[in-house]
């Protein structure tokens, strides 16, 4: 039965309303609203491209091969016709069209009825939005076919166009959410996004009675660094600090850049054997970064803590205030021991 324009317009409605079910299913539902108002076999969604014709999207019935990715001679389509009257093109029956029953492509493909139109991106052609079929159309295409098929492609051009912003956005917002957590010029985690992950951490080893450890790290000397070699040489050295730390943590672990030449590390859910063991790894890593033939180095306050002694926290400030200023003082200590060098405490 052929569906009438009241329905079809209802349909096109939903359709284009039901974004959530994602394009290549709309594209399908509409082909399919199309081949029930025309009344025809094939739907095709098609891209034009240096005179190649390749099937985005089709339905057709089960005897006729046809798939996406299929690729046509354009000049051998139909919408070749179409394109070249850069407007829609309704067929009733090529092989009595003087014209028509010529061309290649009914030479090619037998086809009789045909109606389609040209799919636009930024005042180009795209590709076509087309129905065809083997059989001669028993009526004349109306004003009705006409109108659904406009308001058709319109709606394609109009939606991958959003789509295709919508993608920017998404993109812009990643980036941005990226930045927001990262320190821009190290690459590893920003305060912000450090005073978010530890304490929904420390939440859940508290629940745990879990163990671990909080690290403060600071460069020895950095001001002399600067000094001696110039801010940009000062920028170098903190990027190749932070990315030696990193590389020898786990995924479970975390390191932010807390201040100009001062990192957190946080290691949840290790004992004090273990911790101790990766922290003197993190001190001798930055050996790796060296100026002049000398290495660079680093001081590091710890704090270790056991959740089991919960009664041990009960302070004023936030949990990680309290380890954070707990591992600070320890390193506070490790420079007046002479820099280069851990203090661990325990709390
Ligand atoms: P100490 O061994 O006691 O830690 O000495 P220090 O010189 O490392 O410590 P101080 O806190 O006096 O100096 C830190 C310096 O880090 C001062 C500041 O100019 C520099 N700094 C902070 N942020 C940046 C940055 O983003 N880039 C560069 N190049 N330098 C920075
Ligand atoms: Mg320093
Ligand atoms: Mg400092």
């Amino acid at each position: 039965m052929v569906a009438t324009s009241e329905t079809v317009i209802r349909r096109l409605y939903q359709i284009t309303n039901d974004y959530e079910k994602g394009f290549d299913i709309q594209i399908i539902q509409l082909i399919m609203l199309g081949l029930e108002r025309f009344n025809l076999d094939i739907g095709i969604l098609s891209r034009i491209e240096n005179d190649v014709y390749t099937v985005l999207y089709c339905v057709t019935p089960e005897d006729v091969e046809l798939n996406p990715g299929d690729t046509f001679d354009f000049n051998a389509t139909y919408c070749q016709i179409t394109c070249k009257s850069f407007g829609l093109v309704a067929i009733e029956n090529m092989g009595n069209d003087d014209k028509y029953a010529k061309h290649p492509a009914y030479q090619a493909f037998g086809l009789e009825s045909y109606i389609g139109i040209p799919i636009f991106v930024d005042g180009e052609i795209f590709g076509t939005f087309n129905f065809s079929s083997p059989q001669p159309y028993p009526r004349a295409f109306e004003e009705a076919d006409i109108d659904a098929l406009h308001l058709m492609a319109s709606w394609i051009e109009v939606e991958r166009i959003r789509r295709k912003q919508e993608q920017r956005l998404k993109e812009l917002n990643s980036q941005l959410e990226y930045q927001a957590y990262h320190d821009a010029l190290t690459g590893v985690a920003n305060r912000h996004s450090m005073f978010k992950i530890i304490p929904a951490d420390i939440e859940q080893m508290l629940r745990s009675d879990g163990k671990g450890s909080i690290a403060v790290l600071d460069i020895d000397h950095f001001k002399q660094v600067n000094d001696k070699y110039g801010h940009q040489v000062g920028d170098d050295v903190l990027k190749k600090t932070a990315q030696a730390l990193k590389s020898r943590l786990d995924d479970k672990d975390f390191i932010a850049r807390f201040g100009g030449e001062e990192f957190v590390v946080w290691l949840p859910e290790r004992d004090v054997e273990e911790s101790e063991k990766l922290i003197r790894k993190l001190h001798q890593s930055v050996s790796e970064v060296v100026l002049d033939n000398q290495p660079i180095t680093i001081s590091i306050g710890v704090c270790h803590f056991d959740f089991g002694n919960k009664k041990d926290f009960e302070c004023k400030k936030t949990l990680l205030d309290f380890l954070i200023d707990r591992a600070d003082g320890a390193l506070y200590d490790a420079k007046n021991q002479g820099r280069n060098c851990i203090v661990a405490v325990t709390s």
